[in-house]
């Protein structure tokens, strides 16, 4: 739609043509921004300008995926040794109902600061620990967990000017095993729940839960709990919501069902 309050859509050269402000906000793949009115907005700045490699292999093993890949680059990272937990990529993206318009243009950055509870790329860094590389205002640069930087539905921890530079995969969590899966009303629908998970190679068991709680929620063992035990820690997660798209109490008790179902499967 037309963003009618818009006097400026920049195309930046480098870090120091930002100047982002609480009106002038950077644009990814505007999936999302010409969604919806913006009427606070006076300008995008397109940090696609920027050039940057959607995608690299650091120097550790980890994957270094930039801010403005698109979640149609992000399911092309071909199998890797030592990456075994892509095909959980996939499966989070999968997950974002979209258009092949969405797909190609919708940005993993803009993904996870837009901040939904059904947040595709947000349940994969939650499950894999990844962290974003978020540039300051100051000039600098912070590190934080994706799980920690959304604190509720369109909210994050990003203040006006900050601007999310890449997602880091660590190693570690990368050669994990991992489980999806994902239920929704209708087939069709919008996700009821997501759950992401993965094990370890030394048998630690980390759940993220997305979809069905205002913020990602993650749950970790050293190895695999016990049925009850796994059940027991997504029964005292604290935000499940309702809206159209499912109930509360139905919303927790099939994450507890489908979470024993990955349970079982990473066993
Ligand atoms: C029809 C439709 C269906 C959708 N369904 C889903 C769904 O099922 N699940 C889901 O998760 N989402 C869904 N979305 C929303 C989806 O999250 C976004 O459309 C998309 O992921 C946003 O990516 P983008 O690159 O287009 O962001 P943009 O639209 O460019 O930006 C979105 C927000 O993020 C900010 N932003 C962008 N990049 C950065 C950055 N690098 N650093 C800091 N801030 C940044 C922008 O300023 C803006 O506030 C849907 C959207 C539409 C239109």
């Amino acid at each position: 739609m037309d963003l009618p309050t818009l006097t400026e859509v920049r195309l930046p050269a480098s870090r120091a043509d930002l100047a982002l402000s609480a009106t002038v906000v950077p644009l990814g793949g505007g999936t999302w921004l010409y969604s919806e009115p913006q009427d606070h907005l006076t300008g995008l700045v397109d940090l696609t300008a920027l050039g940057w490699t959607p995608w690299e292999r650091r120097e550790d093993g980890g994957l270094s995926v930039a801010a403005t890949c698109t979640i149609a680059d992000l399911t092309r990272i071909p199998p890797t040794a030592g990456w075994r937990a892509l095909p959980l990529f996939r499966q989070s993206a999968e997950s974002l109902l979209q258009s092949f318009k969405i797909w190609s243009s919708a940005t993993v950055g803009g993904n996870i600061a837009t901040a939904l509870a059904a947040g595709a790329l947000i349940g994969l860094g939650g499950a894999l620990d990844a962290e974003l590389v978020v540039w300051t205002v100051d000039g600098g640069e912070r590190r934080q967990r994706v799980a920690d930087a959304v604190l509720a539905q369109r909210t994050t921890t990003l203040v006006p000017g900050e601007v999310i530079r890449s997602i880091e995969f660590a190693p570690g969590p990368l050669a994990a095993r991992t489980a999806f899966r994902r239920i929704a009303l209708s087939p069709l629908g919008r996700a009821g729940t997501v759950l992401t998970a993965r094990r370890d190679e030394d048998g630690a068991f980390v759940l993220c839960v997305t979809g069905g709680t205002t913020r990602p929620e993650v749950v970790r063992f050293p190895d695999l709990p016990a049925a009850d035990e796994l059940a027991a820690a997504i029964g005292v997660i604290p935000t499940w919501f309702t809206d159209a798209h499912g109930a509360a109490d139905w919303r927790e008790a099939v994450s507890r069902l489908l979470g024993e179902e990955i349970r079982q499967e990473l066993a």
